[in-house]
């Protein structure tokens, strides 16, 4: 029986994607690179986006759609977009159902993201990445939960 992959984010590995150049490393996720089962990916990079990159966070609109706006104003939702969908793609390919994504991300978090006012203000909601996984059917954790999903 071939064993399950899991998708991660990049940056919980010590790959330097995040907006300001730098990693969120989590040395207990790092030590499971040797099972040979995690695949690190990070949306915003794979949308299109350069890294470092101007901070975003999610506007929910008058009439409920969602933007994904820089800190100084430059609607980066086409690259999000892409990005979640470059995710799902590799999910399918790889019968992906579980994923450990960085918590708070406009892309990766889970539960929670900040509130499109760049404040550090955290509300309920999804990024768009895990939004889509998750409407996929796809298990999303992250670094502080990804012990309950038994992964490895
Ligand atoms: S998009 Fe996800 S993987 Fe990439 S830096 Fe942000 S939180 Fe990490």
């Amino acid at each position: 029986m071939s064993k399950e992959i899991y998708l991660i984010s990049a940056c919980l590995l010590g790959i330097n994607c995040r907006y300001n150049g730098t990693s969120s490393r989590i040395l207990e996720l790092e030590r499971l690179i040797g099972s040979g089962r995690l695949i690190p990916i990070c949306p915003e990079v794979l949308g299109g986006l350069d890294t470092p990159r101007e901070p975003c966070e999610i506007i929910t609109q008058t009439n409920g759609s969602l933007k994904v706006m820089s800190q100084r104003g430059l609607d980066c939702t086409s690259e999000f977009q892409n990005g979640a969908q470059k995710v799902l793609e590799m999910a399918k390919v790889y019968h992906v159902k579980k994923v450990i994504l960085k918590a708070n991300s406009p892309s990766c978090g889970s539960g929670h993201i900040y509130d499109g006012t760049f404040s550090r203000k955290l509300i309920e909601g999804d990024g768009l990445t895990s939004k889509l996984l998750l409407e996929n059917d796809i298990e999303v954790y992250n670094e502080t939960n990804w012990g309950s999903g038994e992964f490895i």
